[in-house]
């Protein structure tokens, strides 16, 4: 066996000490400083600017999903202020289908932020395996993101990038809404915010228009484009490139494949979701009300894990 093989092998084991990261507290009032080490695991995603690692705490044994931003992504002020943002907003929010947002902290190199793990990836990865999900598993996910969507704007809080790869999959097969980059909190009720953000697909067309700012509606817009995704299998407005989408966005040019079976009521929500005129669209009350999450047996609050990868034996 060669030796030095092995050895340099061990630096890259888990007992690397370069793979434990410490937290440190200072409480002022007390004058001590604490410390929480985690145990930095393997790579589980890639963002923007993030790289996201699973994270073992020393102290309690609990598994985090950490996102780790280098410093040398937040040299610009604009860089700062929106991570500061997410921060500020993910730290507030507590609730059964957002991710669940534990800690953040720094070193001299990269800032850490610790959250909920989910274990399940996004709906993304999901329905590239399934292609389209059965009514009854979109009107369950349904009612967990609107459960999600009322609390924030409750708490006057926009997500604005609502899209399957941003809807989380709980080890318990829960959704968890995620990734408050482009989140805003509203001063008041009816102001009205001009950044344009989102992402192509989902993006509401006051958004890309930009004239009269945008508000809530947004995310009703991106609710509505990615119940259309589950059940018909790609985006609405999809096409080879974001010029064209955009113009489909703003046109509403967009249709239900003939070979795609969807029942009369998820159509007519779409239908209704999917309006041009934000003021248009209805509230999220008024999605709960409508036949589609009214359908005559009764949504399942939860679903199994075996529908990651097959359908339901029903079909
Ligand atoms: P960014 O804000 O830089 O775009 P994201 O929040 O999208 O970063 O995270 C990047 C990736 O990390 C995600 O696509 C996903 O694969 C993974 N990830 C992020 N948060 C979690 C989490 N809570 N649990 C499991 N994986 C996560």
């Amino acid at each position: 066996m060669d030796r030095r093989w092995n050895s340099s092998r061990k630096l890259h084991t888990k007992e690397d000490p370069s793979n434990i990261i410490e937290e440190r507290i200072v409480m002022k009032s007390k004058g001590e400083t604490i410390i929480r080490k985690y145990l930095k695991g393997k790579q589980i995603g890639k963002g923007g600017f993030a790289k996201c690692y699973e994270f073992t705490s020393l102290e309690n044994k609990k598994l985090y999903a950490a996102k780790v931003i280098h410093k040398s992504n937040l040299t610009r002020t604009r860089a700062k202020q929106k991570l500061m943002s997410e921060i500020k907003i993910h730290r507030s929010l507590d609730h059964q289908y957002i991710v669940g947002f534990e800690h953040f902290f720094e070193d001299s190199d990269s800032v850490f932020i610790t959250l909920e793990l989910c274990t399940n990836q996004t709906m993304n990865e999901l329905l590239k395996r399934r292609k389209r999900l059965h009514e009854i598993e979109v009107q369950c996910w349904t009612m967990q993101i609107i459960s999600a969507l009322k609390y924030l704007h409750s708490h006057r809080v926009i997500h604005r990038d609502i899209k399957l790869g941003n809807l989380f999959i709980s080890s318990k097969m829960e959704i968890k809404v995620g990734d408050f980059g482009l989140a805003t909190k509203l001063d008041f009720d009816g102001e009205k915010k001009r950044t344009i953000c989102g992402t192509p697909n989902y993006i509401a067309p006051e958004v890309i228009e930009g004239k009269s700012g945008h508000s809530y509606e947004v995310d009703i817009w991106s609710l509505g484009v990615v119940v259309y995704t589950l059940l018909i299998g790609k985006p609405p407005f999809e096409t080879s490139n974001v010029k064209k989408t955009y113009s489909r966005i703003k046109n509403n040019t967009y249709s239900f494949p003939d070979h795609v079976q969807i029942s009369k009521a998820a159509k007519d929500l779409i239908k209704r979701i999917l309006i041009k005129d934000p003021k248009k669209r209805p509230s999220i009350d008024d999605i709960l009300n409508h036949d589609f999450l009214n359908p005559g047996y009764s949504i399942p609050t939860t679903l199994p894990s075996s529908l990651l990868v097959c359908p339901p034996s029903s079909s």
